[in-house]
């Protein structure tokens, strides 16, 4: 069923909690009301745009031009079993978290580590989600999509999502697909990642018990719970600037003007800067503007501190931006979408 609302507030729908409306928001059940919204003759000319639980958007302000589609939360099944192996199929309204947590109350592993990642399972695989030493590709089997402007069907496999560090194909070319459902291949044996530093000192913490899957995804929610801020309480989009991947050369640079900064060797040689030691470094934590500022303790977290608009929320990273590559040489580039 489709349920349309004209001038839609969208404030309650984004974790940011910043105001804006929507031109249109139709709430939708899945492919098939997609499908039907994208050859209606109403919305023609017009853009179309996914929202899922808006934990990953910075409202600019005013109307967003658009017919804005949101999928109602959905279920999830288990569609093949060989051996260890399962493959299961999950709808796209989902909330990622519930899907997390299911999967290890039955049994199934390869996710533990993404727990409490706020938003939808339709949005996971279009910033490729991670925590934790994970990501979602390591799991990620197909998504099934269907075209907001043609309304055909198509399912793209692993290969084809071509996920990258926070990124994937519906960043790029294939933005103009809505993700439908989504195939991970779990196992009941999938081995435990453990070699993240903040897990392995949890553990150390409780006397290092043998560690199991639950133990992971409830070391994962202390963890998460503790450090990140909870949007309930003060509206945010978790972290707000991508790590910089720069040369190994440019970072031993980096290093010898600051011995402490802190990065990650990639496969490649490049070396994945942390964004938030830069910003910290920099004199950022905590620094408060009118209604917006960064979080107390995380300096990657851009924060609504009450009543904040978009434009200050942007003005706010703009200003870290060019402070940032004033004083490393490094430009830091935004994680949430602006609409
Ligand atoms: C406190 C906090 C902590 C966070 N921690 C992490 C973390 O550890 N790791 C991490 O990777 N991210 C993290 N995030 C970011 C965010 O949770 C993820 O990016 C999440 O996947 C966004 O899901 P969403 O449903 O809220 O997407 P939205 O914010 O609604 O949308 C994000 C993008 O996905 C598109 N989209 C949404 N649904 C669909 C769909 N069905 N089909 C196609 N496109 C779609 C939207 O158009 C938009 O471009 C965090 C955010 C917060 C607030």
């Amino acid at each position: 069923m489709i349920t349309l609302h004209e001038h839609a507030g969208l404030a309650a729908l984004n974790t940011f909690g910043l105001p804006g409306t929507a031109r249109w928001l139709a709430e939708v059940d899945g492919a098939v009301d997609i499908a039907q919204l994208a050859r209606d003759p109403r919305f023609a000319g017009l853009p179309r745009i996914m929202l899922g639980g808006g934990s990953n958007l910075v409202l600019s302000g005013g109307e967003v031009e658009a017919l804005v589609i949101r999928l109602r939360a959905g279920a999830w099944h288990e569609a093949l079993r060989d051996g260890n192996r399962v493959r299961i199929v999950a709808d796209a309204g989902l909330a990622w978290h519930a899907l997390v947590t299911e999967c290890v109350a039955a049994g199934l592993g390869g996710i533990e580590n993404l727990a409490l990642i706020p938003g939808t399972v339709g949005a996971a695989p279009v910033q490729n989600i991670g925590a934790y030493g994970v990501e979602l590709e390591s799991v990620l089997h197909a998504v099934d999509t269907v075209d907001l402007h043609s309304g055909e069907t198509r399912t793209l496999s692993r290969t084809e999502c071509r996920f990258g560090y926070r990124d994937s194909v519906f960043k790029h070319e294939a933005s103009n697909l809505a993700i439908t459902t989504v195939h991970l291949d779990l196992a009941t044996d999938a081995p435990l990642a453990l070699d993240y530093r903040d897990l392995r000192e949890e553990l150390a913490a409780r006397g290092n018990p043998p560690a199991t899957r639950q133990l992971v995804y409830d070391m994962v929610c202390a963890i998460r719970r503790r450090k990140l801020p909870d949007p309930a309480q003060i509206g945010n989009a978790g972290s707000f600037f991508k790590n910089p991947l720069v040369s190994a050369q440019q970072f031993a640079q980096l290093r010898e003007r600051f011995p402490d900064v802190v990065g990650y060797p990639q496969a490649g040689g490049d070396v994945k800067v942390a964004a938030g030691w830069l910003i910290d470094r920099a004199g950022w934590k905590g620094h408060r503007a009118g209604a917006v500022g960064v979080h107390d303790s995380q300096a990657l977290v851009l924060v609504n501190r009450g009543g904040a608009r978009g434009e200050e929320v942007l003005g706010l990273a703009a200003r870290i931006v060019d402070d940032v590559r004033a004083r490393y040489g490094i430009t830091l580039e935004m994680e949430p979408r602006v609409l």
